[in-house]
């Protein structure tokens, strides 16, 4: 089952929804960086998080999710575009908590003290940021907190990620339902209402639920229409030419003592974990280069 993303509108245009399946890429960003259990649950809903913003970007718009708790994963970060692109880093994998039986104490992992930073490339001269403080250190919680207060629009987050056995992910979603200015009262009333009856996002996660059939839980009383399906990929867009003109940026000497006294140069990008190794001629060459 691919992972895709189901955006929605109510018939009368009060409120819009997105949701996704995510467990593949929550699933290959756990393998890249080889995070464990708590540090895969973590990164897995900011992930999805990342790919739920992604349904309210256009063309070339970029977003990216960055927080930085005083917990011990202390910085995690995912990038997405419009066309269901997404990649992730960590700073630090391992949490070196257990989850227990109830809970993946992610907030633990994250942090309770710390911020939530959303960066958006709109094509414009410079890039907007709007940060706000964690919440509750949950993530669902902080974005939902940063798009009500930060941006004014009232949202509700939800973000679920169930590890299996061996601490693989087995199944990975959520969903973003946000207010459309001069909504109708009641029917986000009726909305409101449903949220806090449907069962938690995990158990229809691990039901197999579809994003339109989890959409169809939480808008059973309200008529909706679905506006846009778009497939959602672990894509990075690093490549051997940016990697080498980022040693290139080392300068000369460096460069010549990487060669001679290294060998060569290995670079790991951030993001995907890829290795790109360049040989001690190759290095060299690179000096001459920048005769
Ligand atoms: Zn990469």
């Amino acid at each position: 089952m691919k992972d895709y993303l189901a955006k929605i509108l109510t018939r009368d245009g009060s409120l819009r929804a997105i949701a996704v399946r995510t467990t593949l890429l929550a699933e290959e960003s756990r393998r890249r960086h080889g995070a464990d259990p708590v540090a895969t649950v973590a990164l897995g809903r900011l992930v999805t998080g990342a790919a739920l913003c992604g349904g309210t970007l256009k063309g070339e718009q970029r977003l990216a999710l960055l927080i930085e708790g005083d917990g011990p994963l202390r910085r995690l970060f995912a990038e997405t575009d419009a066309g269901g692109r997404v990649r992730a880093s960590i700073k630090c994998p391992i949490s070196g908590l257990l989850p227990t039986l109830t809970d993946y104490t992610v907030a633990n992992a994250v942090g309770k003290s710390g911020f939530l930073h959303v960066i958006k490339d709109l094509g414009l001269k410079e890039s907007y940021r709007g940060s706000v403080r964690l919440q509750t250190g949950e993530i669902g919680e902080d974005l939902a907190y940063y798009f009500t207060v930060s941006e004014q629009t009232p949202s509700s987050v939800s973000l679920g990620v169930c590890l299996g056995e061996q601490g693989e992910v087995a199944a990975a979603g959520g969903f973003l339902i946000q207010a459309l200015p001069d909504g109708d009262e009641e029917t986000i009333a009726l909305v409101e209402r449903r949220l806090r009856e449907v069962p938690p996002l995990t158990s229809l996660l691990k039901q197999k639920l579809t994003p339109e059939g989890i959409l169809a839980e939480v808008f059973r009383e309200v008529p909706f229409r679905i506006e846009q399906r778009i497939d959602l990929c672990f894509h990075c867009g690093c490549h051997r030419q940016r990697i080498r003109s980022v040693l290139l940026s080392l300068g000369k000497e460096e460069l010549r003592r990487l060669g001679e006294e290294e060998g060569g140069a290995s670079v790991t990008c951030e993001f995907c974990k890829e290795i790109y190794t360049f040989s001690r001629e190759e290095v060299l060459r690179m000096t001459d280069a920048l005769d």
